[in-house]
C-alpha cells in the first residue's frame, strides 16, 4: 500500500528558467514550483563557467562574481549579449540553428539568473541578497520582453517550417516546446484580443498575490482559548505563543498559527479543546472568499483568451496527463481504489477515538498519533538515534555508488565558491571517472535562509560541443538542526526522507544527457518532474537501504530489524486514509479550475464540502473552509495533482526494478538510462512507458494516467 506522510507540494525543485511563459504559474506560497518567467532558460557560456583546474572561483561558482555589485554588471552584460544573440538570429534566414540559438539566448540568462535566484534565498549577507534580487528582478524583465518578441517568434516557427526536418528529436521538441511556451503567452493573438489577454493575466497575478498575502497576515489568524493543562500538554515552542492574562482564571489566549495546528493537535488529549483549535486553524482569511472567485474565473478567461474552455485545459495540455478528463479519471480511479483500506484503517482507528459513530475531524491527528505509538511500538526518538547526518550523507554516496554506478566525493571548496561555513560540496563522477557534475549540501539553517526543502539548479547540463559538455551544478537546500558542540546532528526519520527526495532531484539534474540545456534535467513536465525524487524515497523505507543508510551515533550499529519492522508497519497503517485527504485537495483544484461559468464564494465553499464528504471517511466541519487557507491554489492550479500522479509512478518503478534486491549493482541502470538522462526532451508518455512498460499508462480521455495503482 502507498502513502504520502510527505505533504504534498513540500519539496520545491527550482530551475527559474524553465518558468512557464504565460505567468500563469505564480508565486505559490512556499515558494512552490518554477517561480518566474518562461521559456527561456539562460543563455550560454559567454558568462563563462569556470573549467576544470582553477585555483579560485567565482561565488556559488559562477566566474566574475566575486562581491554583490557584480551582480548589476553579470545581468547587464548578459542582457547585451543577449541583443547581439537575438539580432543576429532574427537577421539569419531561419534553419534549425535559429533553434541552437535561442537555447542559446537561454542558457546566457540561467546563468546568471539561476545564482541571482539561490543567493537571494540562501546567501547570509543583506547586500548579496538585495543585489541578486535586482538582478533577478531585472533579468526576469528581460526576459519578458524576449517572451513579447514577436521577431523571435516568426523565426522560431519558419525555422520549424523550412528546416524543422533537420533537427534531431530533441531539436524537434526543444522548437516545439518553445514554439508552445511562445504562444501560451499569448504571442499570437493581435490587437484588442492581445489587450485583453494581458489585463485578464495581469489581474490573475494580482489575484494569486493577494490570495498569498492574506494566509500569512496576523490580522487573519484565529484566537482561542484554552485550559492550563491543555496548554502545558502543549511542545515548548507552541506553548511560547499562549498568555494568560488574567491570573484569576486558568485560561490563556493565543492565536493558532494554520501551519503548526496539527503539531498541537496531535498533542492536546482535550477533544472539545482539539475541537477549538482545528475551527481556529481552518477558518478564514474571510477576503480570499472573494479573492479565490475572482482568482478561479479570472483563470478562466485567460485560458480562454488562449482558446482553452477552461483553465484546468489550459494548464494541463504540455503534461502527461494531457486533459482534464484524465486527470479526473486518476483521481476518481484512485478514489475507488483507495476507499477498502480507508475503511479497514478507519476501523483500527476508531478504537483511538473517544467518540462512539463518526471520528470527527479535529481529532484525527490525535487518534493517528496515539494509534501509531501503540499499535507500532515505533519509538522515533530512538530512531533518529541511527541517523548523524553525516552518516546519512555517507550512506546516500554509498548508495549512489551501487545503484546508479556513481562515485561521489567531497571536495573542499575553492576560495570565492562558497556561501557559508557549513557548506558542502560533493562532486559526482562516473565509473570510469568521468565528471558529471557538482552538488552543494546546504543543510543547517541560519537566520534569513529559505525554509524548506529545496533543489535549486545553479547551471544545466548541456553540449558545448560534439566532446564537451557543460557540467551542471545544484544546491540541496535543508533545514536540519545544527550539531550543539560536539554532538552530532541527529536527523528524523522524516529528515532522512527529505534529503533523499532532494538527491533524486539531483540526480536528474546531474546525470542529465541532453544536447540542449532548455529541457534538460529538472526542466520536464509537472507531472514527471517528481518522479525520480518519490523514487529515491523509497530507499528510506527499505530495510537494505536503511542498513547503509543508518548507524547509531555512539556505538555505529545497524538500526535493529525490529526497529525497522515498527517503522514501515506506521507508513503503512493510515496510508490510505492520508492519501484520501491528499486526494480530496487534488480533485478540489481540479474542478474548481476546469468550470466554464462563474463560480460564487458560495459554489466553491459547496464544491470542496461535497467533495471532502464524498472521497474521505473524514466529514467537513460546519464554519470551516480549508479552500481559503490552501495556498497550493495559487501555485499549482489545476495541477495539483501531479505529486499523486508522481507518487504512484514512482512506486510501479520501484516495484518493477528495485524491490526485491534493492542494492543490487545496477539496480537504478534503467531509472538512469531511459528516465534520468532524458530530462523533459522526450515525450513524457515515451519516458514512462520506457521505464515502466508500454502498458503502464492507460488513454483516457484524450490523455494518460498510470495503469496500475498497485
Ligand atoms: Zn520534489
Amino acid at each position: 500500500m502507498r502513502r504520502t506522510g510527505r505533504e504534498v507540494g513540500r519539496c520545491v525543485t527550482r530551475t527559474v528558467s524553465r518558468l512557464r511563459g504565460t505567468g500563469l504559474v505564480l508565486e505559490d506560497c512556499l515558494g512552490g514550483w518554477d517561480r518566474s518567467a518562461r521559456v527561456w532558460g539562460g543563455f550560454g557560456p559567454a558568462v563563462g563557467w569556470g573549467r576544470s583546474f582553477r585555483t579560485v572561483s567565482g561565488l556559488y561558482g559562477l566566474d566574475g562574481l566575486h562581491e554583490p555589485r557584480d551582480f548589476d554588471r553579470l545581468a547587464k552584460e548578459v542582457a547585451e549579449r543577449c541583443d547581439e544573440l537575438a539580432q543576429r538570429l532574427k537577421a539569419t534566414p531561419p534553419s534549425a540553428r535559429s533553434v541552437y540559438a535561442l537555447d542559446e539566448i537561454s542558457n546566457e540568462i540561467c546563468s546568471v539568473v539561476d545564482v541571482a535566484e539561490v543567493c537571494r534565498h540562501t546567501h547570509p549577507s543583506k547586500e548579496y541578497v538585495q543585489a541578486a534580487e535586482r538582478a533577478y528582478v531585472r533579468l526576469q524583465d528581460y526576459v519578458a520582453s524576449l517572451n513579447a518578441d514577436e521577431g523571435l517568434y516568426n523565426a522560431l516557427s519558419e525555422a520549424r517550417r523550412v528546416d524543422g526536418k533537420s533537427l534531431s528529436q530533441e531539436g524537434a521538441r526543444v522548437a516545439l516546446t518553445l514554439q508552445e511556451d511562445f504562444e501560451r503567452g499569448g504571442i499570437h493573438l493581435q490587437g484588442a484580443e492581445k489587450k485583453a489577454f494581458e489585463s485578464r493575466l495581469s489581474r490573475s497575478l494580482e489575484l494569486g498575490m493577494e490570495f498569498q498575502r492574506n494566509l500569512v497576515r496576523p490580522e487573519y489568524f484565529s484566537e482561542v482559548e484554552l485550559d492550563e493543562p491543555v496548554v502545558a500538554s502543549l511542545p515548548r515552542d507552541l506553548r511560547m505563543d499562549f498568555r494568560n492574562n488574567d491570573i484569576t482564571t486558568q485560561k490563556w489566549r493565543g492565536i493558532i498559527d494554520p501551519s503548526t495546528s496539527t503539531s498541537m493537535l496531535r498533542c492536546v488529549a482535550d477533544s472539545p479543546s482539539r475541537r477549538e483549535i482545528f475551527v481556529a486553524a481552518n477558518t478564514g482569511p474571510e477576503p480570499n472568499k472573494v479573492v479565490l472567485s475572482s482568482l478561479i474565473n479570472a483563470r478562466r478567461d485567460v485560458a480562454e483568451s488562449l482558446g482553452f474552455k477552461t483553465y484546468a485545459q489550459f494548464a494541463s495540455a504540455p503534461l502527461l496527463a494531457k486533459t482534464p478528463k484524465a486527470v479526473k479519471e486518476f483521481l476518481l480511479t484512485l478514489s475507488e481504489d483507495l476507499k477498502q483500506t480507508a475503511a479497514e484503517q478507519y476501523e483500527t482507528l476508531r478504537r483511538y477515538s473517544p467518540h462512539f459513530g463518526r471520528i470527527p475531524s479535529w481529532d484525527k491527528a490525535f487518534a493517528m498519533s496515539q494509534a501509531r505509538g501503540y499499535e507500532c511500538n515505533l519509538n522515533s526518538a530512538v530512531l533518529s538515534q541511527y541517523f548523524p547526518l553525516d552518516t546519512v550523507v555517507a550512506g546516500i554516496g554509498e548508495l549512489l555508488s551501487r545503484v546508479l554506478g556513481l562515485h561521489i566525493e567531497f571536495q573542499d571548496l575553492l576560495p570565492g565558491e562558497g556561501w557559508t561555513s557549513d557548506l558542502k560540496k560533493l562532486i559526482v563522477k562516473n565509473e570510469d571517472g568521468e565528471m558529471r557534475g557538482t552538488i552543494y549540501l546546504d543543510l543547517v539553517p541560519r537566520p534569513g535562509k529559505f525554509n524548506h526543502a529545496a533543489h535549486f539548479v545553479i547551471r544545466c547540463s548541456r553540449m558545448l560541443s560534439a566532446t564537451e559538455r557543460q557540467h551542471p551544478s545544484v544546491a540541496l537546500v535543508c533545514n536540519f538542526p545544527p550539531s550543539s558542540g560536539s554532538n552530532r546532528t541527529l536527523l528524523s526519520h522524516g529528515e532522512v526522507e527529505t534529503l533523499l527526495h532532494e538527491f533524486g532531484h539531483a540526480m536528474h539534474s546531474v546525470l542529465s544527457d541532453t544536447e540542449f540545456q532548455h529541457l534538460s534535467g529538472t526542466r520536464a513536465p509537472m507531472d514527471i518532474v517528481e518522479v525520480p525524487s518519490h523514487v529515491f524515497e523509497h530507499f528510506a523505507w527499505d530495510p537494505s537501504a536503511l542498513k547503509l543508510l543508518g548507524r547509531h551515533h555512539s556505538t555505529g550499529d545497524h538500526i535493529p530489524d525490529d526497529l525497522i519492522s515498527a517503522l514501515r508497519k506506521s507508513k503503512e497503517i493510515f496510508s490510505a486514509l492520508e492519501l484520501q485527504q491528499q486526494l480530496v485537495f487534488a480533485l478540489t483544484d481540479l474542478e474548481l479550475h476546469n468550470q466554464q461559468r462563474d463560480l460564487s464564494a458560495k459554489a466553491i465553499a459547496d464544491l470542496a464540502a461535497s467533495i471532502q464528504n464524498e472521497h474521505c471517511m473524514f466529514e467537513t466541519v460546519p464554519n470551516t473552509n480549508w479552500e481559503l487557507r490552501f495556498g497550493h491554489f495559487v501555485g499549482y492550479g489545476a495541477t495539483y495533482y501531479s505529486y499523486l500522479f508522481a507518487d504512484i509512478l514512482a512506486e510501479s518503478i520501484w516495484k518493477r526494478h528495485f524491490a526485491g534486491d534493492s542494492l543490487a549493482f545496477g539496480a537504478g541502470k534503467v531509472l538512469r538510462d531511459k528516465l534520468l538522462r532524458h530530462g523533459g526532451s522526450k515525450d513524457p508518455e515515451k519516458l514512462v512507458r520506457g521505464v515502466l512498460g508500454d502498458d503502464s499508462l492507460t488513454e483516457v480521455g484524450g490523455g494518460f494516467r498510470p495503469t496500475r495503482f498497485l
